[in-house]
């Protein structure tokens, strides 16, 4: 964490917000929860999904040289001996109650933290990994962790990857799983968890090349975030001092965001040079060399990784999307969620029950069904409708009235703007495709402006 600034939101309302809502609940709440796990709600596994679906669009669906894969997430135990997990987290270690290093106790000189200055926890003998045992019999030889990151599986498919898609230099493996840490300090809601979702790539290139690739990705990665809308000053790059990098990274750079509680970790970009690669030949003694048909060489690549987590993506979206605005007397709370992130698209709203509006409402409502998350909601006044729709984020309204009945048109309703537009029902689905989809999410147009709601009349 770097300087820290008061951030605009209040995390008590994200929370509460997210609870009220159905976005996300304590884990196993019913019998008093558990410690730092949490459950999505029919909201939050949408704008979870959504968050996926926007990486993997971003870096599987539109690129050539990434390629996807879902490994498992128990191992062979020889993988955590190789990537450094078994011995660096076997020692007593004591946590940094602010920037959250973890440092062995044989190693500190003083009683604070040697990076930051902040207080130190309890040591205790941690190993960071979750431990269960494979098969019936509890006994050291059947022990297998939960992978606290998804990466070891890409490195360790590197060459079935390279053999079976044929693809060359530079190219990179991507992956979203969960992920299990069994961490000393937890807290900030959805931030630091026990369980939590990753969204990794392994990025290979040839060595000479890496300081190139790292930069571009750094950028790249900022500036998916910049265009599903968080803002810029919420952003900032922090490249990580000599003394913070971990053993194996050249370089490290994170993109912290200005979460409630101050500027902190939402991705990490690191030169990891050759370390894995050689690390998991020789423990498993198989080549992990690349050959260059160009060249004629053998080498092993070097490795730049943006590691990302799906829980905090999700809640750095929801913070910056957040915002109350006066409505005549009261306060309109609403989340300026991007289209692509919200988890219900549209909403159907017919203005009463009547049976002959509902009918209407309700094929509108099916049909758009067929290619969105749609809700439909007749329940209180249309403004408290209207009110229930922006808290969730829904970019927009259909609103069915007794006009419709006679001229077949509906109004649509957008959430930012609260501007309003009459259509026929048969240009509806085409003008909210338009809105939805209109643009590729993830190329810049010309001036590179990011997304932005029409003004409509
Ligand atoms: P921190 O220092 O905040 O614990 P880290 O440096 O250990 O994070 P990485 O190992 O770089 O995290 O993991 C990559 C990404 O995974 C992080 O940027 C973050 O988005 C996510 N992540 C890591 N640990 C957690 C956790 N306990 N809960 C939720 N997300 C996490």
């Amino acid at each position: 964490m770097t300087e820290q600034l008061p951030s605009k939101v209040d995390m008590e309302k994200i929370v509460s917000l997210c609870r009220r809502r159905g976005f996300i609940f304590p884990s196993s709440e019913i019998y008093g929860g558990l410690s730092s796990c949490w459950d999505y709600g029919p909201l939050g596994v949408e704008l979870k999904r959504n968050i996926k679906e926007a990486w993997w669009r971003a870096v599987v669906q539109e690129r050539d040289d990434i390629v996807g894969m879902d490994t498992s997430i128990l191992m062979h135990p020889h993988i955590w001996a190789a990537s450094g997990h078994l011995e660096s987290f076997a020692d007593p270690l004591v946590e940094c109650k602010n920037c959250h290093l973890r440092w062995r106790v044989d190693e500190l000189q003083g009683n604070n933290c040697p990076s930051c200055g902040g207080e130190l926890t309890e040591p205790r003998m941690f190993n960071l990994m979750f431990k269960t045992f494979m098969g019936p019999v509890e006994e050291e030889a059947n022990v297998v962790y939960l992978r606290p990151e998804t990466a070891q599986g890409m490195f360790v498919n590197f060459q079935n990857v390279l053999n079976t898609t044929r693809k060359r230099l530079p190219f990179g493996i991507a992956q979203i799983g969960k992920t299990f840490r069994n961490e000393i300090t937890t807290g900030n809601f959805i931030f630091r968890s026990r369980e939590f979702e990753q969204m990794e790539i392994e990025f290979f290139v040839k060595p000479g090349t890496d300081e190139e690739w790292f930069n571009y990705w750094l950028q790249e990665r900022l500036n998916w975030y910049l265009k599903l809308g968080i803002k810029k000053e919420n952003l900032q790059l922090r490249q990580h001092t000599k003394g913070e990098l971990a053993h194996y990274a050249r370089a490290c750079d994170d993109i912290d965001y200005l979460f409630p509680m101050g500027w902190s970790e939402l991705e990490g970009i690191a030169n990891r040079g050759d370390f894995d690669l050689v690390q998991h030949a020789k423990y498993s003694g198989k080549s992990l060399d690349y050959f260059d048909e160009e060249t004629k060489e053998h080498f092993i690549p070097y490795i730049i990784e943006p590691s990302a987590g799906v829980d905090r993506s999700a809640l750095a979206f929801l913070c910056d999307a957040y915002a109350e605005e006066p409505d005549k007397e009261e306060i309109r709370v609403l989340l300026h969620l991007h289209p692509s992130l919200a988890p219900i698209k549209i909403a159907v709203l017919p203005l009463s029950r009547r049976e002959n509006l509902v009918k209407l409402a309700k094929e509108v409502y099916a049909d758009l069904r067929r290619h969105w998350m749609v809700g439909y909601d007749d329940a209180q006044s249309i403004g408290r409708r209207y009110r229930r729709q922006d808290e969730i984020g829904t970019p927009f309204c259909v609103t069915i009235d007794f006009q419709s009945l006679e001229d077949e048109q509906v109004t649509i309703r957008d959430r930012d703007t609260m501007n309003q537009i009459r259509l026929p029902i048969a240009e509806l689905k085409g003008t909210l495709q338009a809105k939805l989809e209109g643009e590729s999410l993830f190329v810049l147009p010309p001036g590179g402006k990011i997304w932005k709601e029409e003004k409509s009349g």
